[in-house]
């Protein structure tokens, strides 16, 4: 059986368990908060950290800021999102302007962007305000998965 390590967004743990036990609503084994709620997860550098570095599952971060239309006009999708791609994916937020350490490091020019993670390195990114329909379907296809 396949071992998932599941970064807990409240205190950073990560929880080891069986891949299968990902749908079941599996809480923290240390503050024993949801780990994964189907919505995404507001990371400030340590936890994008963790949840890239550490985590089994692919990671999707949504790079925005507060005074950014097209952000605010992306996010119920990319919150949309999340609840369809999570297990599989987990999607995270980063403030650029609270984080423009993560900004720097990842070269953003424009905002918002999407760069998906998986095994800790870029595998694709994608600017620009997208619907719900367009950040699952890019997602699945990026990691190889067929459309649904
Ligand atoms: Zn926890």
């Amino acid at each position: 059986m396949t071992e998932a390590h599941i970064v807990c967004a409240n205190c950073r743990a990560v929880n080891r368990l069986p891949e299968a036990r990902l749908a079941d609503g599996p809480k923290c084994g240390r503050c024993g908060k949801p780990l994964l709620t189907g919505a995404p997860v507001a990371a400030d550098t340590a936890l994008f950290d963790r949840l890239v570095m550490s985590g089994s599952q692919p990671v999707l971060v949504d790079f925005w800021a507060s005074w950014c239309g097209p952000c605010k006009i992306m996010a119920p999708a990319f919150a949309a999102a999340a609840a369809e791609l999570e297990p599989l994916v987990r999607l995270a937020k980063v403030d650029t302007e609270q984080a423009p350490d993560l900004a720097a490091r990842y070269a953003i020019r424009s905002i918002p962007t999407l760069i998906l993670f998986a095994g800790g390195k870029e595998v694709a990114r994608r600017s620009g305000a997208l619907d719900r329909a367009t950040i699952i379907g890019w997602t699945r296809s990026m990691l190889g998965q067929r459309p649904q």
